[in-house]
């Protein structure tokens, strides 16, 4: 998934993007408020990791301003200031979840992992479509019972498709899915790697919407 990560301070932010980047998220990381409202207006991302305390605009004005946009994306505030007043303000400015520093890296990528569920509408911990399971905690995939191996990229497609099953995807909104600012995109990525994952895991499972996009069978109900 694409994470907006915000966060001025260079050693913490350094160290979650390298953790956001090995849980499998392509990672843009903005030092301040201002520049964190540039990138959100134009970028679309599945969920922002947000320091309060930020040079040029404050996180809870950053989050007002996303909110007064009516974005809904899940939003997990950081914060130093830990007192009950500063927790209940981040709710109500529109935080899905905070957490307070220090915290712990495994527990903000499960939040993570729990606040992009909820986003998706499925409730279930481990995704399931055609045949094939997805677990975004452990990353492993299976279809009809057997592991299947897939590179990174390859898993963050598939892991954006099965995020809500039924709903088309174009190549422009899967390319924001796998690639962060500065990395290299080349001219058909995408239909590669749809490529190789029809071959991994049959042909049926991803169906091209020509002229629109790419779209996970839903499971009948
Ligand atoms: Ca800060």
């Amino acid at each position: 998934m694409r994470i907006l990560l915000v966060e001025d301070d260079a050693l913490l932010g350094d160290a979650l993007q390298a953790g956001l980047k090995q849980a499998g998220h392509a990672v843009d990381w903005t030092r301040d408020g201002i520049a964190a409202e540039v990138a959100l207006a134009a970028e679309d991302y599945a969920a922002v990791v947000l320091d309060l305390g930020l040079p040029r605009k404050d996180g809870l004005d950053v989050l007002r301003w996303l909110r007064a946009k009516k974005r809904a994306l899940p939003v997990l505030v950081l914060t130093a200031r830990d007192t009950v007043d500063d927790r209940i303000k981040g709710l109500d400015a529109g935080a899905d979840d905070y957490l307070v520093k220090p915290f712990d890296l495994g527990e903000l990528n499960a939040r993570l992992r729990a606040l992009l569920r909820r986003a998706g509408g499925q409730p279930a911990p481990v995704l399931t479509a055609s045949g094939i399971t997805l677990d975004p905690a452990t990353h492993a995939v299976s279809h009809e019972g057997r592991a299947v191996e897939l590179s990174a990229k390859e898993y963050a497609l598939l892991h954006a498709l099965m995020q809500q099953p039924g709903r088309a995807l174009s190549r422009a909104q899967l390319e924001q899915h796998l690639y962060a600012w500065g990395d290299e995109i080349g001219s058909n990525t995408v239909e590669v790697y749809i490529h190789h994952l029809r071959r991994k895991l049959g042909a049926d499972a991803i169906r091209t919407l020509r002229g629109i996009g790419y779209v996970m069978a839903k499971d009948a109900a």
